[in-house]
């Protein structure tokens, strides 16, 4: 018979397993999933020769942002938004600030994907949003933020709206090969169901030496890189 310690060593070990383990799962898919949504924002910038106010990389996050909303589930999207947080805290402390990046400093993006998220959905995601570090006092200049960019992308949704009855075409066309292909593959029929791109862009999962994804405008592909799943899955968060 197994002892009372023997029991709590195995009560531990499951606690572990039974909650790291799907919760790691997760945090890999959530961030891979935003990233997914930030290089197709490049795609739609460049295939419908979109001009863009401000950078391309904020205008990614944001299209990123608002593809997120109209496509997951209320649950899902605060479990994306507490992972993305999760993992920009971690990367902030790690980087050096560098004035000319095409980003904003990691705490600064992190913050307007927050601000905009809750400024969709105020009813439902307030306490996410206070949860994640939004003060009480940025509540409504998110929510008349996230009226106008919300506007901005409407007529672009509308777009790639699929038409009634037409075939569907794939718009995003998946490699075969690739672990982020694996833990992506149901979000990209998702995408392919909700959005039709002017091009099919391919998109696929190779090592590039670098934690990182990409949008290539010369040949219209998303890349990712393997060793971004690698990173992820190191960081073991949440
Ligand atoms: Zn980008």
């Amino acid at each position: 018979m197994t002892s009372d310690a023997g029991m709590t060593r195995l009560a531990i070990l499951c606690l572990y397993l039974c909650t790291a383990g799907p919760a790691a799962a997760d945090f890999i898919r959530s961030n891979l999933r935003f990233t997914l949504y930030h290089e197709l924002g490049h795609a739609v910038i460049d295939q419908l020769s979109l001009p863009v106010f401000g950078t391309e990389e904020t205008a990614a996050d944001s299209f990123g942002i608002v593809l997120a909303d109209r496509l997951h589930p209320e649950e899902e999207m605060q479990v994306i938004l507490t992972d993305m947080t999760a993992l920009s805290r971690a990367e902030a402390v790690e980087r050096i600030f560098d004035p000319w990046d095409q980003y904003m400093p990691d705490a600064q993006r992190l913050a307007r994907a927050i601000c905009l998220a809750y400024g969709l959905n105020p009813a439902e995601r307030l306490p996410l949003a206070r949860a994640l570090g939004m003060p009480a006092s940025a509540a409504d200049a998110c929510v008349e933020d996230a009226t106008q960019v919300r506007a901005a992308w409407a007529p672009v949704m509308e777009r790639l709206r699929p038409k009634p009855g037409a075939t569907l075409t794939e718009s995003l066309r998946p490699g075969r090969h690739g672990k982020a292909l694996r833990l992506l593959g149901q979000d990209i029929e998702r995408v392919n169901e909700a959005i039709v791109l002017p091009r099919p862009v391919p998109v696929t999962n190779v090592a590039c030496g670098e934690d990182n994804a990409y949008y290539f405008h010369i040949d219209e592909r998303i890349e990712f890189c393997s060793e971004m799943v690698e990173a992820l899955s190191a960081r073991g968060l949440r």
